[in-house]
């Protein structure tokens, strides 16, 4: 068993452990994108989203919450940013399924995605394959 993250789970790993439930823990992330960068995952690995049952991304998703609210609450933050770097070509670099949640202070400097625009025809192309009837 090579995965990281399971060794945090097992505490072969040390890690800095914010919640706990049988199911799910959340713990800060050593390389801090943020003051209070914490990532929260299922016990039970699971490479991504897609292989994540169901039941399992939302218990996930419920401690994401409560964390959020802590965070808020606690660094007296007015945000933060939940994001999944789902797949390596995303940015993935631990293959076993994390949802970051990064607090946001005001003027701190961190930049989302870049947007672009649709050329013509180009939202209709993309609708017709992505949609789901
Ligand atoms: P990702 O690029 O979405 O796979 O993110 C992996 C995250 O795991 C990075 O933000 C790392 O800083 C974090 N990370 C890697 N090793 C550890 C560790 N031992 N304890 C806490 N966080 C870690
Ligand atoms: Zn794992």
């Amino acid at each position: 068993m090579s995965c990281i993250f399971c060794k945090i789970v097992d505490s072969t790993l040390p890690s800095y452990k914010v919640y706990e439930d049988e199911e799910v823990l959340a713990f800060l992330d050593i390389g801090p994108s943020n003051y209070g960068h914490t990532l929260v995952i299922p016990k039970k690995h699971f490479e991504d989203i897609e292989t994540t049952p169901g039941e399992i991304i939302c218990k996930v998703v419920k401690v994401v919450k409560k964390i959020g609210l802590s965070i808020k609450k606690s660094l007296e933050v007015p945000g933060y940013n939940i994001a999944v770097n789902n797949g390596a070509i995303a940015g993935q670099i631990v293959p076993h399924l994390h949802f970051h949640i990064i607090p946001r202070y005001e003027n701190d400097g961190l930049n989302l995605w870049p947007q672009g625009k649709y050329g013509d025809g180009e939202a209709e192309e993309v609708l017709k394959k992505i949609k789901i009837q």
